[in-house]
């Protein structure tokens, strides 16, 4: 459980990506507070349609920096000019709305409280299949909270889902701690049963699959990847939570799985799939880390080079394990966060840069910055319409497109 600050700058899109992202930490059991100072976390949702405005934001940025223990900065600003923040001397994880949930939890999984129920947010139902999860990880304080794993049955999620389809849902996300490892406590690995049997409702819908651990999804790759390659409804997209890129900090993270693993399900995900996003995450600095532990996850980071990325700098949260190790300085992690999330950004650059030209057929899911929507398309990735009132566009909308231009974190298309 994580206390934040949340400061918002500049239009009203803006400020609805700052519900959103208030929404994602609600549902995650996090908490707002007031002042920077009692927060554990500092998110400043960032502008940048003139230099004033860019000057304050970087004033800003700086003086939040020093009254919390760590900041995340989102908006216009990160998205368009991520690095002037660094060059400021401001130390930061910067990145874009969506990722600010994962840069706060600080490489935990999101919390799923037993009164989290399933939510209709315009188009986008949210659909929390399981709570808990298998692990033991020694810098999570989340499990605390949650315990163990406890599926529901097949049927109750299926209900639940088909109630948000039937409400007006059009983008399912699935979520939990760890959704790889759901039916793990009732002796059957169930995952790969329940994505079939949503996708059997009928309906004009999309599935988004959430959070899963490697240690559990590694068990379950190849049923798992056939059920995606089967499916159209499963947006081809899944995050597998790496963590690190040495065998030797994963054991000291508990966190039960190794590099090997990992690449494996990369691997058949690669051999069933023609197109997928691969999510990740990477911890920097964890208390064990060495440099050359920190040298094979920007290795693994550049070998498997995921579409999406969020590096979290590693913060002790009080009562774990990790909390008693011998930390790395601050200009350390900061220093290897900084390398990990240029590296990201040169990686995910490259990735939607590949996408300019192509055509393909997008879902629009939600309004985005002014007058523009964001859409996904079949594996995922992030593709923004613009002046989208003007030709009737909402969420909701299937259109062909064809991708015309890309920045670090996403890509324009246009209706064809
Ligand atoms: S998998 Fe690890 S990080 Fe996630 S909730 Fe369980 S113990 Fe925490």
């Amino acid at each position: 459980m994580v206390r934040y600050h949340l400061e918002t700058y500049g239009c009203t899109a803006n400020r609805g990506e700052s519900r959103q992202i208030e929404a994602a930490l609600r549902d995650a059991g996090h908490y707002r507070v007031t002042a920077p100072s009692a927060a554990e976390v500092a998110i400043l949702n960032t502008c940048t349609v003139i230099e004033t405005t860019e000057d304050r934001m970087l004033r800003r940025a700086a003086t939040l920096a020093e009254e919390s223990a760590q900041l995340v900065i989102t908006g216009c600003m990160a998205l368009t000019q991520p690095d002037d923040f660094a060059g400021a001397g401001i130390e930061a994880t910067v990145c874009g709305w969506d990722e600010v949930p994962a840069a706060v939890t600080n490489g935990e999984c999101p919390e799923v409280t037993p009164d989290v129920q399933p939510v209709l947010d315009g188009a986008i139902g949210i659909l929390p299949i399981a709570r808990g999860c298998m692990s033991d990880c020694s810098y999570c304080i989340t499990k605390r909270a949650t315990g163990k794993i406890e599926s529901p049955p097949i049927e109750e999620n299926v209900a639940r889902a088909r109630a948000l389809i039937h409400a007006g849902a059009t983008e399912l996300r699935i979520t939990g701690q760890d959704t790889g490892v759901y039916g793990w406590d009732t002796g059957e690995r169930k995952l790969a049963r329940l994505l079939s049997e949503i996708c059997a409702i009928d309906g004009d819908f999309r599935v988004r699959v959430g959070m899963a651990n490697p240690k559990g999804v590694h068990g379950i790759r190849e049923e798992l990847a056939s059920v995606f390659a089967a499916n159209e409804k499963l947006y081809a997209f899944l995050h597998v939570p790496v963590q690190s890129g040495s065998n030797d900090v994963l054991a000291d993270m508990r966190r039960q799985h190794t590099v090997r693993e990992f690449r494996e399900v990369v691997e058949t995900f690669d051999a069933a799939l023609e197109e997928w996003t691969l999510a990740t995450d990477f911890i920097a600095g964890f208390p064990s880390e060495t440099d050359d532990d920190h040298r094979l996850s920007v290795e693994l980071m550049r070998e498997v080079s995921p579409q999406k990325i969020n590096v979290t700098r590693f913060s002790k949260r009080p009562g774990t394990d990790a909390a008693d190790m011998e930390g790395l300085g601050g200009p350390v992690k900061k220093e290897r966060s900084r390398e990990l999330s240029s590296v990201k950004r040169e990686i995910v650059a490259a990735r939607y840069e590949e996408l300019v030209g192509t055509e393909r057929e997008v879902l629009v899911v939600e309004p985005g910055t002014g007058d523009s929507v964001k859409c996904r398309d079949d594996a995922y990735h992030q593709l923004i319409i613009r002046e989208a009132a003007e030709r009737d566009i909402e969420p909701g909308d299937r259109i062909p497109v064809s991708v015309t231009a890309s920045e670090p974190m996403y890509a324009f298309c246009e209706p064809s």
